[in-house]
């Protein structure tokens, strides 16, 4: 049986998504269009998932611009998006009227293909925007979001997909988001998808555990039509196989992509450039990670969770949340753990590690869950829970947008004159906070993307862009030694700006007060605290106070500053009972440890 294997390129969107934080901005996609547009992909994923909220969080440009640029510079090859069904590409469900207006802006704009999942697997959630691709003439994708449970059988998965295919979906996907499955699982459910359905089968499997490739050759062993890959720089870890090690594998083969592999290369070499650019936000661990296969939770929900626990200086607890998880996704009838499920998931059990107390205390999101107001969960809610999270309030068992009145109107009336378009009256839709701040920044001239430090040469200073200003330093506390690198500059946003720092490879974000706030009295060169008379600081911090004047008598003990350091106050107290002879310092000046600021004696 001979079949050409078909194939979409991720490298536009889930590849830099999954690598580098969302961040590849169009000026590095289109230079390199003109080839791949030539390659024959069957489409190219480009937009949706993440990168409209990067757009116009981060890099400050217009989606639905990017969107028609690329469409423009891609004329041969269909357009392909990742869409969250009712969720859209935000974090509610949206009402209809906004739906439809999304997913006709959309087509209008340049997508052909509309992947479309919902993060409960709950069939109603895709109607609306199924209706819509369908009405605009556009491909519609039904999406199974692939999960292990005891009630994610084979069966449930294909009667999932009969639903889908009775509202009339143009092929099916299924999207591995987390690299749960394995090679002998996706053929036993392609099989079983192509011996009951007679619609197109797309594989997308994310390499984490290092077995998507293997996935991929059974599901085409069994029938699939479809595999997304990443062009090599950009693939394999969080990210695709390589499309080049999967044209070369089946070339010569009955399932042959018919792809030119030296073309695919040249197109690999320049993005492994692109790359290099964005080196500030790939992340410390590259490499194969097997825990999803015991532990079931994705990668990056494990990165956030362990931010989450090293604020509450709980690091050491990562295990038992991670054991928590399971239970809660049981509690909560096993959905699959993507955006927002994840989230709900993972904050919950995090909480009922942290309360010493499972379900002490219940997030609003959890609550809403129990209330149906995601839909409905594949399997049976713990009702004890359930009873206890919300009392006697309803548990709905309609569509949840059914009861969502429209909202475009109003929403349209929000934004006001600010939106020159529909499509800004829709990004602000998706990011209320967000967008409305890209719309006005974009109507005063102020648009500014976050900052790109310069390609790091080998053994040399890091300087930040055009200042010549270093970027890794050696900083000695209380005589250990640091290594400080700051690997990344944020969007300043409410006078505070947002550094990236490593220190001793470890990440950390830091938030930064303007700077003026830390120079003010910089130039006070004071002594070295020496005599027992001496009063000085124990941190760097800020004069709030000074409590007594030049000839005041003081006790020992008594305070005689106040200084604020990370927005704690503390008293600065007379080591000895004396008499003021000297004040070294005034309000608001900045202080350093061992400084002499008031001299008793
Ligand atoms: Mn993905």
């Amino acid at each position: 049986m001979s079949k050409k294997i078909t194939v979409t390129d991720t490298i536009l969107r889930d590849a830099h998504q999954s690598l580098l934080a969302t961040r590849m901005r169009l000026e590095d996609m289109l230079p390199i269009c003109d080839k791949l547009d030539q390659v024959g992909y069957w489409s190219l994923e480009v937009w949706g998932g993440a990168t409209f909220d990067s757009c116009v969080r981060f890099l400050k440009e217009d989606p639905w611009e990017r969107l028609r640029q690329l469409k423009a510079a891609l004329p041969n090859t269909r357009l392909q998006m990742l869409l969250r069904g009712q969720n859209l590409l935000g974090y509610r469900h949206y009402s209809d009227d906004v739906v439809r207006a999304f997913v006709a802006k959309a087509a209008v704009n340049g997508i052909d293909v509309f992947r479309i999942f919902d993060a409960m697997n709950d069939v109603r959630n895709l109607r609306v925007s199924i209706e819509a691709v369908k009405a605009a003439g556009k491909h519609a994708q039904g999406t199974i979001c692939y999960t292990t449970s005891p009630v994610h059988t084979i069966d449930a998965f294909v009667s999932q997909a009969k639903a889908m295919a009775a509202m009339g979906v143009d092929s099916i996907a299924i999207k591995d988001m987390a690299g749960l499955l394995t090679p002998y699982a996706t053929g036993e459910l392609v099989k079983a998808l192509k011996a009951e359905l007679s619609l197109p089968v797309f594989i997308h499997s994310h390499d984490t555990a290092g077995v998507a490739s293997m996935c991929q050759l059974k599901a085409i062993e069994n029938g699939a039509d479809n595999i997304d890959t990443a062009i090599s720089s950009l693939a394999w870890g969080t990210s695709h196989p390589g499309t080049e090690s999967m044209v070369a594998a089946l070339r010569g083969t009955p399932y042959d992509t018919g792809l030119d592999l030296e073309l695919i290369q040249e197109i690999g070499l320049y993005f492994y450039a692109v790359r290099k650019k964005y080196h500030q936000f790939e992340s410390d661990f590259t490499g194969v990670d097997t825990r999803v296969q015991v532990n079931q939770v994705p990668g990056g929900m494990i990165s956030n969770l362990a931010n989450q626990l090293k604020e509450q200086g709980a690091l050491n607890r990562m295990n038992e949340v991670l054991e928590e998880i399971p239970r809660v996704r049981a509690d909560l009838g096993y959905p699959p753990l993507v955006t927002p499920t994840s989230q709900i998931v993972g904050t919950q059990a995090f909480f009922n590690v942290l309360a010493g107390e499972r379900y002490k205390t219940i997030t609003n999101e959890v609550k809403l869950y129990l209330q149906g107001r995601y839909g409905k969960a594949a399997g049976e809610i713990n009702e004890e829970l359930r009873r206890q999270a919300i009392g006697n309030e309803e548990v709905i068992d309609v569509r949840p947008a059914d009861l969502i009145k429209p909202e475009l109107d109003k929403l349209r009336g929000e934004i006001g004159s600010l939106a020159k378009s529909e499509e800004d009256v829709l990004t602000y839709a998706m990011f209320p906070d967000i967008g409305r701040k890209f719309l006005e920044e974009r109507a005063a001239g102020t648009l500014t993307p976050e900052v790109l430090l310069p390609i790091p040469e080998a053994g040399g200073v890091k300087t930040a862009p055009g200042e010549g200003v270093p970027t890794e330093f050696v900083v000695d506390v209380h005589g250990e030694s640091y290594r400080v690198d700051i690997t990344g500059v944020g969007v300043k946003t409410d006078g505070k700006r947002h550094f990236y720092l490593s220190i001793d490879g470890m990440p950390e974000e830091v938030v930064f007060e303007p700077l003026n706030e830390f120079v003010a009295g910089a130039g006070n060169k004071r002594k070295s605290a020496s005599a027992p008379g001496d009063v000085s600081t124990t941190m760097p911090g800020n004069i709030v106070e000074v409590l007594v004047l030049e000839g005041d008598k003081v006790k020992a003990g008594q305070a005689v500053l106040i200084t604020e350091a990370m927005k704690m106050e503390t008293e600065v107290q007379a080591p000895i009972a004396g008499t003021v002879k000297a004040i070294h310092v005034a309000k608001g000046d900045r202080v350093n440890p061992g400084e002499v600021l008031v001299e008793i004696v």
